[in-house]
């Protein structure tokens, strides 16, 4: 039985990434995107380039849950 010769190709494409924002093909060292200025880091799944954890606003968006908290620990037991 011959094969046909149609690889299964996991991998799409090694000599680029693409940017997770906006989809413009990015030199694999490229850190920051071109075109929309979105900071990207290595490739990930999909030939997409991951993006870097925003922990500012992780952060800012708990602070505001600890002051919504503390304000509503506030108002109850002043
Ligand atoms: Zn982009």
């Amino acid at each position: 039985m011959k094969k046909t010769g149609h690889k299964h190709q996991k991998s799409i494409d090694a000599n680029y990434k693409r940017c997770p924002e906006c989809f413009t093909k990015l030199p694999l060292q490229a850190t920051k995107c071109p075109s929309c200025n979105q900071k990207v880091q290595e490739v990930g799944k999909y030939g997409l380039a991951k993006k870097p954890v925003n922990w500012f606003g992780y952060l800012s968006a708990m602070g505001l849950w600890i002051a919504l908290g503390l304000y509503v620990w506030w108002a109850f037991f002043k």
